[in-house]
């Protein structure tokens, strides 16, 4: 494995060797990236990422860190931040949306609410950025991200920039099927509608989310996704889960499928009590939980 940071000196002052992960994740655990980089526009992560392909360094993208866990000994190779305005800007046109992926979900619900265009609105309250949103299809029973997306822009594997859409764009539960390395913006189809009915329902999904989610002060994450027809919550709540420790990882007293950091908890905690839950599923129900939550 390359020394990241020796053979990337060309970029070196958008690079930080040896960075924290912890503070860019909900849960605030885990070690650090070999190197976070946040370049300042397409031209500089384009060429930053070919370099890395050209010298085989390992390249992945954090958005929010909303699902993500780090584990202890870190990261090899760049890990991407797209957090310069660049990679965030939200244009409307119409009913027509364009966004950044580094910008966050409820940036692009509070643009479109305020042009008068509905369709996101629900997902209000779910945190994360819009690369991670679409990577997931981010969503819940009333809608999720991949119905309004029309095209995503992206780098390829060979570091070429593509525009996926049409037939080649496909979302489903919980997922979507560009692999591509890195999303760098999307388009949006939304719909017009009133500003005070989108306002309203808005506040209706924010009070339920807060109402049924760990505290906002809590480093939490959902584990897994839910079984078709299923919940996901139900069946650990019913195998007798809810608030559940292992080390200071604790099972969500207020929703089973969230996990919640406590001081000093560990990445190995949070998988230990991931195994934990997944096999008691298991064992009750004969289920087999899908894990959500990515692992660094
Ligand atoms: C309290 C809480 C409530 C939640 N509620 C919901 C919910 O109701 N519905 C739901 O669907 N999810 C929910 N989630 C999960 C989470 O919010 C979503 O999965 C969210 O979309 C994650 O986005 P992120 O930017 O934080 O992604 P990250 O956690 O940063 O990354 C997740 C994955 O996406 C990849 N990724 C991120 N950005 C890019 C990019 N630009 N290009 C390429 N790859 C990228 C990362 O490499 C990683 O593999 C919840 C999580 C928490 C903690």
């Amino acid at each position: 494995m390359p020394d990241a940071m020796s053979h990337l000196q060309p970029f070196s002052a958008i690079l930080r060797p040896n960075e924290s992960l912890a503070p860019f994740t909900l849960l605030k655990i885990g070690g650090p990236a070999e190197v976070l980089a946040a370049p300042c526009g397409l031209g500089e992560l384009t060429a930053l990422f070919r370099e890395c392909l050209i010298k085989n360094i390992p390249v992945r993208v954090l958005g929010a860190g909303a699902n993500l866990l780090i584990r202890e000994e870190g990261v090899r190779g760049v890990v991407l931040r797209l957090t310069a305005p660049a990679f965030c800007e939200v244009h409307i046109e119409g009913k027509q949306v364009r966004a950044g992926c580094g910008g966050a979900v409820s940036a692009l619900i509070s643009a479109a609410a305020r042009h008068g265009l509905a369709g996101l609105e629900t997902l209000v309250g779910i945190p994360g950025s819009i690369g991670g949103a679409l990577r997931h299809n981010a969503g819940d029973r009333t809608a999720e991200i991949g119905q309004f997306c029309r095209a995503i822009d992206v780098l390829d594997a060979a570091g070429q920039k593509q525009t996926r859409a049409g037939a080649d764009l496909r979302f489903a539960y919980g997922a979507c099927n560009i692999d591509d390395p890195i999303l760098v913006a999307a388009d949006f189809e939304l719909e017009s509608d009133h500003a005070e009915a989108i306002v309203k329902r808005m506040r209706k999904s924010w009070i339920q989310r807060k109402a049924t989610q760990p505290y906002t002060f809590q480093a939490a994450a959902r584990a897994f996704k839910n079984p078709a027809g299923l919940s996901a919550s139900a069946l650990i709540e019913q195998s007798g889960l809810l608030g559940t420790k292992v080390g200071a990882a604790q099972v969500s007293d207020r929703d089973a499928n969230y996990i919640v950091a406590g001081t000093g908890a560990t990445s190995r905690d949070v998988l230990r009590l991931i195994e934990l839950m997944k096999d008691r599923v298991q064992e009750r129900f004969n289920i087999e939980l899908e894990q959500d939550l990515s692992v660094w």
